[in-house]
């Protein structure tokens, strides 16, 4: 049974043929199997996770169970979960248990979901590649000499491997599509301020948003049903109202207006890939969907825009690690400085480290105006094309990375090589928009993903176009070898 989807597992749980229980144990003994190897996890809750099933379980017996009840689930490490291990992949929250839940985590408790444990992640999500971890490479399931993809590898590799049914995700450039992309399986990034983001430890904030990864499209409806909504804790969350997004997914593509950008179609992107992505958007063609080019004009500038705007963030939001409230703290240090110096010296790895020093240079006074005010610009315009674009298209639609999974220890040397991993993905953070990436063919054994971006709020939208392309090709059931 734990190689189903989420959606089939709910459906199992509900006829009364498994219980959380026995789903609990065998993802649990997989784990212990798997993990030493995959690294998915940092830490297994295994108790925690035995005792909300049995929970679950109890509430079913009771008919008080919803969709979720008793569903094993994992959350990436920087959702805040209240006497647990918080790590965000650095040594700096290495000590670091929340005395909180995230709203997150919060929702996915009152549903009667079970923890299975924490996910891998590059170091406080920075990364495309999940090598900037305090705790060591995520492996590719596909490929165990490759990446699975960052900064939300933990959770792709622990989806893929089918570690959890289900797991919870951030995007602040790319973090949940590009690994999906590489490890075939369904990540979707909503539109920024659908899901609150109280307790998950910041990035970037105006950037940062929770997902979800999972199978399929289906099953990233009914985890969203539990993840959306107004949170009075988060200000920035929306108050547009969250939907039933299980509802729409099985209506009918035709007149579906889809757009694909000419310039995520340019230089850079592998042939292969390339025709995968082609031969996809040919399915929807089939099913009564049009197809007509558009235009990102400024969408060559998102790389280098959010490599201000999101250290800049960075820059700020990671002041409050200086040793004395919470998290890691030198040994004996002669003064104040000398403490925050040495904490911060030793608690953060390298490309941490480099993005608060951009970050500040970029706020600092006589920059701030050349760099941050510019690249605040530069977001505008980006949002502008998309507005425009989607003047005459429902969705747009491409590639989600340029290429296949990686080897490990390829790129990270060359921080600008790794920045542009998110060439085809960070413009959408810029603008704040819903976007999935969907299994879509495969080259050379290794995953390819179809990236679907949307309106604000079109999640439904989304979903249902993702859906019925799971309809009618089976990569997304497709699983790594064991
Ligand atoms: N790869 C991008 C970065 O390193 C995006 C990361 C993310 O989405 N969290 O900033």
């Amino acid at each position: 049974m734990i190689d189903s989807g989420l959606a089939q597992i709910s459906r199992a749980l509900a006829d009364g043929k498994v219980s959380s229980t026995e789903l609990t144990q065998d993802y649990l003994k997989r784990i212990a199997a798997e993990n030493g190897d995959l690294n998915a996890y940092i830490t297994v809750c295994e108790e925690l996770a035995l005792s909300q099933a049995k929970a679950a379980d109890a509430r079913r017996s009771k008919g008080e169970a919803g969709d979720f009840t008793g569903i094993p689930i994992a959350h990436k490490d920087l959702f805040c979960t209240q006497g647990i291990r918080t790590s965000c992949g650095s040594r700096m929250l290495d000590n670091f248990i929340a005395p909180y839940n995230a709203t997150v985590v919060e929702r996915f408790n009152a549903a009667g979901a079970v923890t299975l444990g924490k996910t891998n992640m590059d170091e406080f999500a920075m990364g495309s590649s999940n090598e900037t971890s305090f705790y060591g490479p995520v492996k590719n399931p596909w490929d165990r000499s490759r990446v699975p993809g960052g900064s939300s590898g933990g959770s792709a590799a622990a989806v893929a491997a089918r570690l959890c049914a289900g797991a919870t995700a951030t995007d602040t450039g790319g973090s949940i599509r590009q690994p999906a992309s590489f490890t075939n399986i369904t990540g979707l990034k909503p539109t920024y301020g659908r899901v609150s983001r109280w307790g998950m430890v910041a990035f970037a904030s105006s950037l940062d948003q929770a997902g979800t990864m999972t199978q399929s499209a289906e099953d990233a409806a009914l985890m969203l049903n539990v993840m959306a909504g107004l949170d009075t804790r988060d200000s920035t969350c929306s108050d547009v109202p969250a939907e039933d997004y299980t509802a729409a997914l099985d209506r009918p593509l035709d007149g579906l207006k889809i757009g694909i950008p000419v310039q995520h179609f340019s230089e850079g992107l592998e042939p292969a890939v390339e025709q995968a992505i082609r031969d996809a958007i040919a399915e929807y063609e089939k099913m009564g969907a049009t197809v007509r080019e558009v235009s990102l004009d400024n969408s060559h500038l998102s790389v280098s825009a959010y490599y201000v705007i999101a250290p800049a963030e960075a820059s700020a939001n990671l002041s409050r690690y200086d040793g004395v409230r919470y998290g890691y703290r030198c040994d004996n240090p002669v003064d104040l400085e000398d403490m925050y110096k040495r904490t911060r010296s030793e608690g953060f790895g390298a490309e941490v480290k480099r993005r608060i020093m951009v970050g500040t240079y970029a706020l600092s006074a006589g920059y701030y105006d050349a760099y941050y005010i510019k690249a605040q610009k530069i977001r505008r315009l980006i949002k502008n094309d998309f507005q425009r674009a989607f003047g005459e298209v429902d969705v747009i639609m491409g590639p989600t990375s340029p290429h296949t999974a990686f080897p490990i220890g390829s790129k990270n040397d060359d921080p600008v090589k790794m920045y542009l991993e998110d060439i085809y993905t960070i413009a959408v953070n810029l603008a704040g928009l819903p976007g999935i990436s969907v299994p879509a063919g495969m080259v050379n054994g290794l995953p390819v993903g179809l990236q679907i971006v949307g309106r604000d709020f079109a999640e439904a939208q989304l979903l249902n176009v993702a859906h019925k392309f799971q309809q009618v090709t089976d990569w997304h059931t497709q699983a790594p070898a064991k």
